[in-house]
């Protein structure tokens, strides 16, 4: 899949909206990226981890992690293009992102860590961290979006399906504030995917 394809199939899904919105972070910007509405369609969930996987499909994966909650469809549906096992990270008590439920992991074993936006990358650090920790070898970073503006540096192979630069403002800076634009509730929109 190229990057059109890709960022096509967010807007069609409503998984990135164009408008005026209040971000996490506080700041406002002009585009709003909810992955979990385009892998709501399994059908494009699996398209677009079929594309994740053929990057890594020499790869010899023996697990495909991703941090939670994101990480968790894609990890399974990478894992099963890639014939491998799925697992996922979740917080712990100190913050750090580990394997809990009895995940297997054996010392040497390759693992592909996967994400579906990638901001600041914090969460796949941590996994990479934990990973690590547990005799894993990481490969590489897979992630659907990578809206980090080249600032996610996991010191192994990163494979973004997409690069997307997004622009935020404090509000007192932002230009559509300027410009008298209603910030728009991403959670009221919901887009009817046309066929
Ligand atoms: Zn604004």
């Amino acid at each position: 899949m190229i990057q059109e394809e890709v960022i096509s199939l967010f807007k069609k899904t409503g998984a990135l909206l164009e408008g005026h919105f209040l971000y996490t972070s506080g700041r406002h910007g002009k585009q709003f990226l909810q992955a979990a509405r385009v892998l709501q369609y399994p059908q494009h969930a699996e398209q677009l981890c079929r594309a994740l996987a053929e990057r890594f499909a020499d790869d010899q994966i023996d697990l495909v992690c991703g941090p939670a909650t994101g990480g968790i469809v894609l990890a399974y549906e990478v894992a099963r293009c890639l014939g491998c096992r799925a697992a996922y990270t979740e917080k712990d008590e100190d913050g750090n992102m580990v394997l809990r439920r009895g995940f297997l992991l054996r010392a040497g074993e390759r693992v592909l860590v996967v994400e579906d936006i990638t901001t600041t990358g914090g969460s796949v650090k941590k996994s990479i961290r934990h990973l690590q920790s547990r005799g894993a070898e990481v490969v590489g970073v897979g992630v659907l979006i990578d809206r980090s503006g080249g600032e996610a540096q996991f010191g192994c192979r990163l494979e973004p399906l997409a690069r997307i630069a997004m622009e935020s403002y404090q509000p007192e800076n932002c230009p559509l504030c300027a410009a008298g634009v209603p910030l728009m509730d991403a959670d009221l929109i919901t887009v009817q995917q046309g066929s």
